[in-house]
């Protein structure tokens, strides 16, 4: 029902994007009202069907001395065929695909293998060692109002790999979030790491997916590759200037967001920074447009110094 849909953007008159779609269908019966959103988000109206996994070799951030950057991250959401997305899945459905998961990321190469943790043993167990980023939280008010953390925490997991690079959200705000993480820039070898993962998961588990829109999504932003490649930079001097930089990701087709994550606040000068658009470009088109962006914002922050 449409009043499902939009009930995150009626709760939350601050939400980025308002909307999110109940299963794949939603995007053909209120096709009236998501069109537009998606070309307005995305400023694109069509998926781009490309190789994707031929990485060119001068496609780098230039940080030698690992000064501004800490981190880099790869994450691509994707749902299950025949299930409804988690804003409107049932109890019993969530506990199937969190299976049907556990059961491809058995077929996983060993370079990746690891180990699966239930939030709900994560969270009674007062493990405090662990980094928060790489566990998910419940989720924020935008969520929690388009129906995302029912049953929290139940069959919601990560998959961590052994070598900590590698990990799988379970049944947070998409089935899967596939995730390729590590310290420093070296964006190919995070990329190279998502895409070995990637590569035998399309093997077993059958993603919902349509030719105008490329993988489908619970929020309409993260439609097309589904693809989200960022970097926690550190700018503490760029960060004085924050109508700059705002204007900056928008003429340079980024996004920004806080240390911890979407709506979360910058601490320490650091910035999450990705490519904002999904839909109408290719997997190696938004790791270009993320390294030429943070190429030349280190540029600026290194004139900047004071
Ligand atoms: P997404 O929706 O793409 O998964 P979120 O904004 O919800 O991203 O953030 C999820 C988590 O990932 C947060 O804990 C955030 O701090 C962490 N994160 C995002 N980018 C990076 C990065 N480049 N390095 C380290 N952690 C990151
Ligand atoms: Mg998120």
């Amino acid at each position: 029902m449409l009043k499902h849909a939009i009930r995150s953007g009626i709760s939350n008159h601050d939400s980025d994007i308002g909307i999110y779609a109940g299963d794949v269908e939603s995007y053909k019966v209120f096709s009236e009202i998501f069109d537009p959103i998606i070309a307005d988000y995305h400023s694109f109206t069509q998926a781009k069907h490309n190789p994707k996994n031929c990485l060119s070799p001068n496609l780098q951030i230039s940080d030698p001395d690992n000064r501004y950057i800490l981190s880099t991250r790869i994450r691509v959401a994707r749902n299950l065929a025949g299930f409804p997305f988690t804003t409107f899945i049932s109890r019993d459905q969530r506990y199937q695909v969190e299976q049907h998961i556990l059961k491809a990321i058995k077929t996983l190469p060993e370079v990746l293998q690891g180990e699966y943790f239930q939030l709900k043993n994560i969270l009674n167990s007062n493990v405090k060692t662990w980094k928060t980023n790489f566990f998910p939280e419940k989720g924020d008010r935008f969520q929690q109002a388009a129906g995302i953390t029912r049953d929290f925490p139940d069959s919601r997991g990560v998959f961590l790999s052994g070598n900590k690079k590698f990990m799988i959200w379970i049944n947070e705000e998409d089935h899967l979030r596939v995730i390729s993480m590590n310290s420093g820039s070296n964006l190919a070898e995070v990329f190279d790491t998502l895409c070995t993962g990637m590569e035998t998961l399309e093997k077993s588990l059958d993603f919902s997916l349509c030719e105008k829109y490329g993988y489908l999504t619970s929020c309409p932003s993260n439609i097309g590759i589904s693809m989200r490649a960022s970097v926690h930079i550190r700018l503490p001097n760029l960060w004085k200037n924050k109508d700059f930089l705002i204007k900056f990701a928008e003429q340079n087709r980024l996004q920004i967001r806080g240390t911890s994550g979407e709506k979360s606040s910058v601490e320490n000068y650091v910035f999450d920074i990705s490519n904002k658009q999904r839909l109408g470009v290719n997997e190696i088109d938004c790791l270009k447009i993320l390294s030429n962006g943070i190429n030349k914002l280190i540029e600026l922050e290194m004139k900047s110094r004071d």
